[in-house]
């Protein structure tokens, strides 16, 4: 059951043997996962990596979307020379993409498959159902949604933000059976397809990309949408300018998450994030990058979808076909009938939700203080010795770059050299 693709070129483990000759498993094959299991492989660590290759990017993502960062901040990493975005784009014959060109998440989907085949190789498909400590000898029991179980000697968890969508309370009441695309609610992440939504009337509720651009598609789709934004305005990203100033950089000097000090520092020392008090961390976290929407987006919403802004949903009730929301818009009391409700709504950094860590495995883990996400060390890993974290779930620990693509580079250098040590050391 491996996903061994034609072309693929052959990845070889260098004669590592860690806990008696175990495996690392990595849990999830997306941007995160991808990199740490190129890192790992041209360490000569043996590796088994589990899941749907860009998952999510497949699957979590309506149609029609665009990534909102530029090309230059969306390179998986592997040791390796020539596994850009740019060198795929090259080896392809398609014209380079500029900071001017959203780049479809197809394009992103295309490209991860290829950095797979080529810096990779063998992804099994097959989804980690339990993660639990092994009876006895250390390491960890894996076990596969086909029945299929393995020990291992080490876990790098790379599942993004699956399993940690957030509605909150007051629209969840909505669907007793849960959220999801047949109910009155549903998140973004339950969508791949709009266009069902065709003259129905949806109330978007949130105010950072999911949601404008989810109201976008909308709006193409025929849908009659409205946007609730909790903020007293919507936040647009600037277009980038191709040419800035001496001056103009020093000011607000560039990194891959947009322009200014503060963005700049945490990408370039997630070390030092890792390092300050917890509390400091935990504001950075929250504030460096607050809900906004792309500059390529804006034309698309403004003007075009109605958006309420300074607007709270108070209550939501259901006369059975539809749903009836009670809004504070600055201060007035309002009434919206809908058909539906999108919760762009974001998602919770919550170790207690990741279903597939048995009880005792994703109990035991310190947290970063303040949040329910990891403590870990400098090398990813969570007080549970060989339990690692990677991408959104370590950004508590090591800064907002870690939501990011952009943070491949960093992190799975760091865990593949932190796990190539202590494993040779056992
Ligand atoms: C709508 C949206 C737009 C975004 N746009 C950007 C952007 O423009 N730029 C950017 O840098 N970031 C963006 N992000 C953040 C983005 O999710 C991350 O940067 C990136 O995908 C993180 O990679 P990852 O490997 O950690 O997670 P993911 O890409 O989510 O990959 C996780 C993988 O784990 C798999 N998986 C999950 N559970 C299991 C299991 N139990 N067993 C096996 N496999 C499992 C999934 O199938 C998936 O393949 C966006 C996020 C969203 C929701």
């Amino acid at each position: 059951m491996t996903q061994s693709l034609p072309g693929q070129r052959p990845v070889r483990d260098r004669g590592f043997a860690g806990r008696a000759g175990l495996p690392v498993v990595v849990v999830g094959a997306g941007p995160y996962g991808l990199s740490v299991a190129a890192h790992l492989r041209a360490a000569g660590v043996p590796v088994r990596i589990f899941g749907q290759v860009m998952g999510s990017w497949r699957h979590a993502m309506a149609t029609g979307m665009f990534l909102k960062s530029t090309p230059d901040a969306v390179d998986l990493s592997t040791p390796e020379p020539g596994g850009r975005l740019a060198d795929f784009r090259r080896l392809h014959g398609e014209p380079e993409l500029t900071e001017l060109t959203p780049i479809p998440c197809e394009v992103f989907v295309r490209y991860g498959t290829w950095f797979q085949k080529r810096h990779v190789g063998d992804v099994d498909p097959a989804r980690v159902v339990a993660v639990d400590r092994a009876p006895s000898g250390g390491g960890f029991l894996v076990r596969l949604d086909d029945g299929r179980e393995l020990r291992s000697a080490a876990v790098v968890v790379a599942t993004g933000l699956n399993g940690l969508a957030h509605v909150p309370g007051e629209l969840g009441r909505l669907a007793p059976e849960g959220p999801g695309a047949g109910a009155l609610v549903s998140h973004t992440s339950h969508h791949t397809d709009l266009s069902p939504f065709a003259d129905r009337r949806v109330a978007v509720v949130g105010g950072g990309q999911s949601a404008l651009e989810s109201a976008a598609l909308l709006h193409e789709a025929g849908a009659d949408v409205r946007v609730l934004v909790r903020a007293p305005r919507v936040r647009w990203g600037m277009r980038p300018q191709s040419a800035r100033s001496w001056a103009e950089r020093v000011a607000r000097p560039a990194s891959p998450l947009g322009t200014g000090w503060v963005l700049a520092a945490v990408c370039t020392g997630p070390a030092a994030v890792r390092r300050l008090p917890a509390p400091a961390r935990m504001l950075l976290f929250r504030r460096a990058l607050g809900p906004s929407g792309g500059w390529w987006l804006r034309d698309r919403v403004e003007g075009v979808v109605p958006v309420r802004t300074s607007c709270r949903v108070v209550r939501a009730d259901t006369d059975g076909s539809g749903v009836r929301l009670e809004l504070a818009v600055a201060g007035r009391s309002a009434v919206l009938d809908v058909d539906h409700v999108l919760a762009a709504t974001g998602y919770r950094l919550d170790l207690d939700a990741m279903t597939f860590l048995t009880p005792g495995v994703r109990g035991a883990p310190a947290r970063v203080p303040g949040s329910n996400a990891p403590r870990l060390s400098a090398g990813f890993e969570s007080s549970v010795p060989g339990l690692h974290f990677t991408g959104s779930l370590a950004a508590p620990a090591f800064g907002p770059i870690l939501r990011f693509v952009a943070g491949t580079e960093f992190a799975a250098a760091r865990v593949a050299r932190h796990l190539a040590r202590s494993l040779a050391a056992r």
